[in-house]
Formats: C-alpha cells, sequence, structure tokens
C-alpha cells in the first residue's frame, strides 16, 4: 500500500516541517538530493514522540530536513502542540511541580533555547514564547514551577 502517505509540510520560524505519524513514513518525505543519515537514535526519539501524540490529544510530531554539512542531512523530529485556535508551537515535555499542592506533572514547555537551536536567535525565540499564556496546576490550578501550555 505505497503512496497512500501524503506529506503535509508547514512552515515554523523559516523552517520547513513535514507532519508525521508513522516513523516508518520517513522514508517517503521529499528531501533535498543529499544522502539521508537519519540514525537510530533519532528515530528512536521520532518514535517515542509518536507514541506520546497518539497518547495526547491537541499534540502532533514534524521532521525537519537537518543540513550535516557535505552531501548528507539528517531527518530532527520536534514535538508541536496546538492550543485552542491558536498556532501549533514546539514543545519540549518535562517535569514540573505545583508550586501550591506539590503535585508532580507532566508538562509541555514551549520556552526552551534548544527548541530553536539551529536558528540564530534561537534565544530570542524562546523568550518570545514565555508570553504564550501558562497553564495552572490540572489538581488545584497553583501556579507550576516550569512554564507550560499544557499540564497533565
Ligand atoms: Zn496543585
Amino acid at each position: 500500500m505505497k503512496n497512500h502517505f501524503l506529506p503535509q509540510s508547514f512552515v515554523d520560524c523559516g523552517e520547513t516541517f513535514y507532519i508525521i505519524d508513522d516513523a516508518a513514513h520517513l522514508a517517503d518525505l521529499p528531501h533535498s538530493a543529499r544522502k539521508d543519515m537519519t540514525g537510530n537514535l533519532v528515530k528512536e526519539s521520532l518514535r517515542k514522540k509518536i507514541v506520546f501524540c497518539q497518547e495526547h490529544e491537541g499534540f502532533f510530531c514534524a521532521v525537519r530536513e537537518f543540513i550535516m554539512g557535505g552531501d548528507r542531512f539528517f531527518w530532527c523530529p520536534t514535538l508541536f502542540y496546538r492550543p485552542d485556535r491558536e498556532p501549533a508551537v514546539r514543545v519540549s515535555i518535562e517535569n514540573a511541580r505545583c508550586t501550591a499542592c506539590g503535585r508532580q506533572v507532566l508538562a509541555a514547555n514551549p520556552a526552551l533555547p534548544h527548541l530553536y537551536e539551529f536558528l540564530p536567535n534561537m534565544y530570542d525565540l524562546a523568550e518570545e514564547k514565555e508570553r504564550l499564556p501558562a497553564v495552572g496546576c490540572p489538581c488545584c490550578g497553583g501556579k507550576l514551577s516550569r512554564h507550560a501550555i499544557w499540564a497533565e
């Protein structure tokens, strides 16, 4: 059943991403004439992100071509979260703690420089994301120890 996968692309901060929901589709993505050097570690990271997206509403995974120099590249996976009626934003899932009730939660943080690490203004882009409205503790609504636009 080949050719049933139609890659959907979009541009975020000048970088072209392809939405992907199955690591097997990497081979079907359009790319430059360079050689695909995507290794097993990256593929495993992609698979984990895809599983997270399957289990959590509002998230999706996308990859972009990262040029390694010479004639080689690898697919770099990024997790995105799309808040209600807002554009999708790159996020990293991390632990956070409620400063009121002490509960430990999983949180999606959009304000981390590593999410933009291949862009010259990575720190500015990350700081900009701190202005996105933060969610509180899913248990008591208290303030979380990390900036998060999603938590559970
Ligand atoms: Zn709490």
